[in-house]
């Protein structure tokens, strides 16, 4: 195996059977890096990432890989510590590889779009910053993965592709742009607007009015982000704005491909104290999982293998209703026993309010 001194992952050792014939091959070592949060690099930065790969690499680069970082590819082992010596003296890190914390990934989110609902990069960092003795030394049953979509449309496939997703949403009303609306219906059509905006809402809670005005059913809007995709100008998420947190999301391994479940289906996160919370749900998640979990297993794994209640119950978090099993579609709050459970329920809230207002 091969790595730097004091980590124990980061690097993908490629040693070559054909070394002999070509020599340059024989040594063919790949340095995971971790992007900035976002992607965002100056080209300050990129002159001199490559200047280093040039000198100690092989000058080929993959921005970014499956796994989010960078693949710097192609360095022989002894200068695989030189080189990531000197781009660490200049800021950066290498990322996770092997059963560990991996390399943290977030859209682009408030920095260039519109349908941001959260700060995105600071919780990426807040996360990564946390979890780097973890992503430097592989001591979990296997990977675990953050990821950070702003909005549900999720350009981070962090549903589906991570053990713990943030997805920014809102919870008030959808914000509408009467007078816009009237400019689509105007450019569009009505007929287009009605066909592709209005029935295909998948709860149909939207309408358009005979004067081109929309109407929202708030409550029964799941935010799947088709109608503000498709008019942008018009229609964008409300002020109330907070994250959903959905867990166990990965590819085929031991059983095929999962969706995360909503474990938190919403938390503001604007405080110190709410950053801190996440935080320690990662924590809380991470410590269950590394006690709990099988030899390669990830976490969606577990949970199907041990149960969800189970899970809920060991990481310290109630049942609510509004968790669902399938995104968007169901909920996995059992009914028998319903009125018991919704005394309950009420119960807890009261003590919630009267604690809050104490
Ligand atoms: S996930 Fe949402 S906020 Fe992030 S880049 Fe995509 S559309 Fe924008
Ligand atoms: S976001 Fe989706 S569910 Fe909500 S109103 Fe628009 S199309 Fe319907």
């Amino acid at each position: 195996t091969v790595s730097v001194y004091g980590y124990g992952g980061g690097i993908i050792p490629r040693f070559s059977e054909v070394g002999k014939s070509f020599p340059e091959s024989k040594e063919f070592h790949t340095l995971r890096v971790q992007p900035p949060a976002g992607n965002f690099y100056s080209t300050a930065m990129l002159r001199q990432l490559g200047d280093s790969w040039e000198k100690y690499g092989s000058g080929l680069v993959t921005f970014h890989g499956q796994t989010g970082n960078i693949m710097f590819i192609g360095a022989t082992t002894e200068n695989t510590q030189h080189f990531f010596d000197e781009i660490n003296e200049y800021g950066w890190d290498l990322g996770g590889a092997g059963p560990c914390v991996r390399t943290a990934m977030s859209c682009v989110g408030a920095a260039r779009c519109g349908m941001s609902c959260a700060h995105e990069h600071g919780i990426h960092r807040h996360l990564v910053n946390n979890f780097t003795d973890d992503v430097h030394r592989p001591a979990l049953p296997y990977k675990f993965k953050f990821k950070v979509s702003g909005c549900p449309n999720d350009c981070q496939n962090a549903i589906e592709r991570s053990d713990f997703a943030v997805i920014g949403t809102w919870r008030d009303d959808m914000k509408v742009n009467q007078d816009e609306i009237k400019n689509y219906v105007k450019k569009k059509g009505r007929q287009y607007i009605l066909d592709n905006v209005i029935a295909r809402c998948p709860t149909q809670a939207i309408s358009l009015t005979d004067n081109d005005e929309f109407v929202v059913d708030n409550h029964n809007c799941v935010r799947c982000m088709h109608c503000l995709n498709v008019m942008p100008k018009a229609l964008h998420p409300g002020d109330d704005k907070g994250v959903t947190i959905l867990i166990g999301g990965k590819r085929t391994l031991k059983i095929g491909d999962l969706m995360g479940t909503v474990v938190v289906p919403f938390m503001k996160l604007e405080t110190e104290e709410d950053y801190e919370k996440i935080v320690e749900m990662g924590e809380e998640i991470i410590g269950f999982w590394a006690e709990n979990g099988l030899e390669h297993e990830r976490t969606g794994e577990m949970i199907e293998r041990i149960g969800l209640v189970n899970f809920l119950e060991g990481i310290g978090i109630d049942v609510d209703p509004h968790m669902v099993n399938y995104p968007r579609q169901s909920s996995y709050v059992r009914m028998d026993g319903w009125d018991e459970e919704a005394e309950k329920w009420f119960e807890k809230k009261r003590e919630e309010k009267q604690t809050a207002s104490a």
